[in-house]
This record gives structure tokens, C-alpha cells and sequence, in this order.
């Protein structure tokens, strides 16, 4: 072979292999390209998905707290009328013509080593017996919640004493009504009710009203949601007598009932032809 032969050889050869290189360069380029557009686009995707995702996440987010705020709302209107309803119960009319709905069973909680009241009740009248004490008088609780069954007893115990008196015995239980009540009739068996004498002046009788204890607590109970629930001259209406020992929880109506100066049967009339 010829040098120049040779020479052409290589010439062709090299630039065979840049041809190849270029090749290979142009294509390496090209890939590199695609792949960074590749890259651009699945960003570009992924800015997308995660602006999406995070308006569908504020979206549920939103849809969540309206939701909760539905039922908050709900469940605060609920508890409202609950709350309502709980304080008209204390407002629960029972006397000889309005009997204790059948099967109705208070929450008590013991107020001393013998006596229990409605739970709700209990603490108003711990403040009130601990306040009365702390201003030098002596209340003393002689009688709260009674069952059926012990108002029963009481009742009988009367019935047998007005007979005992003299009284004819078909009358006597009519009698006896005015001062024990009916079982079914008592406020004691709410548990709502509590009879409070002086430690030392402990009758059953208009003398309590003489006492500085009873002076004390005719004054002060409607502070503590209580009221005399039997007052001077008002037997007609209660069917009860006159009772300066007997304290009737009525929650936050007894300053309106106390300022009123109206009987509870009346107070109740007045609020039910409202
Ligand atoms: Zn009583």
C-alpha cells in the first residue's frame, strides 16, 4: 500500500470515528435533553398533584370542621334544652291534688350520716345549713327524702294519732293529710323537700317560727334556692298547714318566687298562664 493510500485510510478512518462520536455525543445530548424534560415535567406533575392534594385537604378539612361545628352546635342545642327542662323540674308541682309521676326515682346523695336530697340539691343545702351555722344559728335537719314506703308509714302513724285523739276513724285520714302528707304527695319524696328545726327547740309546731334558726332561713333560703314552701295562711291553696320548718329546693326561681311573695301554687299558675 502507498503512504498516500494509508494517509487517506486513516483520514476516512478518523473521521469515521468522529462521525461515530459525534454521533454518540449528539445522541448522548439528546437523551440528556429528554431527560431533563422528563425531569421538568414530572416536577411540573408533582406541583400539581401537591396543589391538588392540599386543596382537597382544605377542602376536607373544611367540610370536617363545618361538619363539627354542625354537631357541636347540635349537641350544644341539646344541652340547652336539657338544661331547661332540668331546671323546670325543680319546679315539679307536687301536693294532695298533684301526685309524684309514678316510677319517678331522684339521684340522692346523703347530706348527713341519716338523710339524703336530690344530688342536685345537695350542695345549695350544705351551703345554706354550714352558712346558717357560721351566723350562730342551729339548724338541724330533721327530715329530707322519704321513700313510698316510709311516707307510708308516717302517714299510718298519723291516722292511728288522730284516732287516738278522738277523731271518728273515717275521717281521721283526711285529717291526718294536713299535716303528713298523702304517700305519692309528699315533696319529701322528691327529694327535693327538707324539714330544718333549731337544735333546741325541736316541736313540730308554729314555735319554730319563733326561733332565731327559722328567722335565718326565711330570710336567707331563696339566696341558696330554697323557699318556705308552706307559709302562714296559705293551707287553702297548698292543702297543707302552715309548716315554718319546711324548705322546698326550686333552684335559680326561688328569688323570683321569694320577691313575688306568692305561694307555689300560685307562682306555679301564674308562670303556667303566661
Ligand atoms: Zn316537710
Amino acid at each position: 500500500m502507498k503512504v498516500k493510500e494509508k494517509n487517506d485510510l486513516l483520514i476516512v478512518a478518523v473521521a469515521a470515528l468522529l462521525t461515530l462520536l459525534l454521533g454518540f455525543g449528539i445522541q448522548f445530548g439528546l437523551h440528556l435533553r429528554d431527560v431533563h424534560r422528563e425531569q421538568q415535567r414530572g416536577i411540573a406533575l408533582m406541583d400539581r398533584l401537591q396543589t391538588s392534594a392540599e386543596a382537597a385537604g382544605e377542602t376536607e378539612h373544611g367540610t370536617i370542621s363545618a361538619l363539627t361545628a354542625g354537631r357541636e352546635r347540635a349537641y350544644e342545642n341539646k344541652l340547652k334544652h336539657l338544661v331547661e327542662l332540668e331546671k323546670l323540674d325543680m319546679l315539679m308541682l307536687v301536693n294532695p291534688y298533684n301526685p309524684i309521676p309514678e316510677g319517678y326515682t331522684p339521684v340522692l346523695r346523703m347530706v348527713d350520716e341519716s338523710h339524703a336530697v336530690d344530688e342536685r340539691c345537695a350542695d345549695a343545702l350544705l351551703q345554706m345549713i354550714n352558712d346558717c351555722r357560721e351566723a350562730g344559728m342551729h339548724p338541724y335537719i330533721c327530715s329530707a327524702y322519704r321513700t313510698q314506703e316510709y311516707q307510708q308509714g308516717l302517714f299510718d302513724n298519723k291516722v292511728l294519732r288522730v284516732i287516738l285523739s278522738g277523731v271518728d276513724a273515717e275521717e281521721a285520714p283526711a285529717v291526718a293529710a294536713r299535716s303528713v302528707a298523702v304517700p305519692g304527695t309528699s315533696e319529701h319524696q322528691l327529694g327535693l323537700a327538707v324539714d330544718i328545726i333549731d337544735e333546741f327547740y325541736t316541736n313540730l309546731d308554729q314555735g319554730q317560727e319563733g326561733t332565731d334558726t327559722q328567722q335565718w332561713l326565711m330570710e336567707n333560703c331563696w339566696r341558696y334556692g330554697f323557699i318556705l314552701r308552706y307559709p302562714n295562711g296559705t293551707t287553702e291553696k297548698t292543702g297543707i298547714i302552715y309548716e315554718p320548718w319546711h324548705y322546698r329546693y326550686v333552684g335559680e326561681f326561688a328569688e323570683e318566687i321569694h320577691k313575688s311573695g306568692l305561694v307555689f301554687e300560685d307562682y306555679i299558675a301564674q308562670r303556667r298562664g303566661r
